[in-house]
């Protein structure tokens, strides 16, 4: 069980408690609604940049590797830069995504 502010007195009430104990004020808990939304539309943001990452460094070893060998020249800078930068944002979403879970709504 979560303590939050009265909107109205400031005092600390139950996060359940459907009106304030201090000042009787009636609480609709839009607040933790909103919150909790947030913090979904967050959530989904961060998959969608990890699939996209995911999509770039797979582009990258496509671009890379097509024809069956090693890319030179323009198209080993195109190949390596999506492969990198895919792999990297790949990671940075990963960390986003944990740091993201741990906070408690
Ligand atoms: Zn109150």
């Amino acid at each position: 069980m979560a303590l939050i502010e009265c909107p109205s007195c400031n005092k600390r009430i139950s996060s359940k408690a459907t009106e304030c104990q201090h000042c009787g004020s009636q609480l609709s808990g839009d607040n933790q609604v909103l919150s909790k939304i947030s913090h979904i539309k967050r959530s989904a943001q961060l998959v969608n940049q990890g699939l996209l990452s995911m999509s770039l460094f797979i582009a990258g070893v496509v671009v890379w590797f097509w024809g069956g060998e090693p890319a030179e020249g323009l198209r080993s800078y195109i190949g390596g830069a999506c492969f990198v930068l895919g792999f990297v944002g790949y990671l940075v979403t990963r960390l986003q995504i944990v740091l993201h879970e741990r906070k408690k709504v």
